[in-house]
């Protein structure tokens, strides 16, 4: 069974409606898969304490009251009616995200090089990115729901950061401080080391606040697709912050950075994973 249909028979589970095959293939899914078990056990506990809490009395004519306001009341949207609100919320998110982190990490670049078009079209597909990506954020599944979530607040960060830490600021520090020997193993292993907790540290942050869902799995398959989605919607802001610098530090740099991009998502749920568990 996959964790769609799962979702969708929770309901049904929790008030005995489901029964033979059905309830049993849930069942063994439900002991699988711990996302799913999560979601069985939440609806439990909500289901336990409405059926624990009291109704107070109702007001007199509250009958004639409800009737005279559901007159009054607009209907709730068709699922035909819903649809076009699941495709203009995220691509509208999508366009704010996107404009902020055009004014954000342009704007953090002393000598910005790209001219006015492509840097519209870098914004327009980033757009698309952030979009795709808050839809996946808005998704029913709890798996694409985290995956999405620790991305987005990761490149968020990132961002939000740019007019403090651009990746030109800090190789210009880095520079400056082993005085501009450029080929050297010790600026090279520097920029490697920046650029690792340039996303690194983002990654990390994020994963541990909102990837707990993806340890389900495998922690490190779960990390590595959070950091490869990461790694997208960042790349962007760092065409932008690098297209002024010399190819070769930017290598070390970026080398550095991808690596940090991958691996901080899975520190960061491992880390999570082990707090929970200590709690527990
Ligand atoms: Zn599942």
């Amino acid at each position: 069974m996959e964790c769609d249909k799962a979702y969708d028979l929770l309901v049904e589970r929790r008030y005995g409606h489901l029964q033979g095959s059905v309830r049993d293939e849930l069942t063994s899914h439900l002991e699988r898969c711990e996302a799913c078990g999560i979601e069985a056990t939440s609806l439990d506990e909500l289901a336990s304490t409405l059926d624990r809490w009291q109704l107070p009395d109702p007001p007199p004519r509250l009958a004639a009251l409800a009737v005279k306001r559901s007159f009054n009341q607009p209907r709730h949207p068709t699922a035909a009616e819903a649809r076009p609100a699941r495709v203009f919320v995220p691509l509208g998110l999508g366009l704010a995200a996107a404009a902020l982190s055009m004014i954000l990490v342009a704007g953090s670049v002393p000598r910005l090089s790209i001219p006015a078009l492509p840097l519209g079209l870098i914004g327009a597909v980033w757009a698309a990115m952030y979009g795709a990506a808050f839809a996946q954020a808005l998704h029913r599944e709890l798996r694409m729901r985290a995956l999405a979530r620790t991305a987005l607040l990761g490149a968020g960060l990132v961002v939000l950061a740019a007019p403090v830490l651009s990746i030109p600021s800090v190789v210009d520090t880095c520079r400056h401080f082993f005085a501009g020997a450029r080929g050297s193993f010790g600026l090279n292993l520097l920029l490697f080391v920046a650029g690792g907790l340039y996303t690194g540290i983002p990654i990390f942050v994020s994963a541990a606040t909102c990837g707990r869902a993806l340890e389900t799995t495998s922690v490190i398959r779960g990390g590595s697709h959070a950091g490869v989605l990461f790694a997208i919607l960042i790349a962007p802001a760092v065409y932008i912050q690098c297209a002024a610098l010399a190819l070769g530090l930017v290598a070390t740099w970026m080398a550095g950075s991808l690596l940090a991009a991958v691996a901080g998502p899975t520190a960061g749920i491992w880390v999570a994973a082990r707090i929970a568990a200590r709690q527990a």
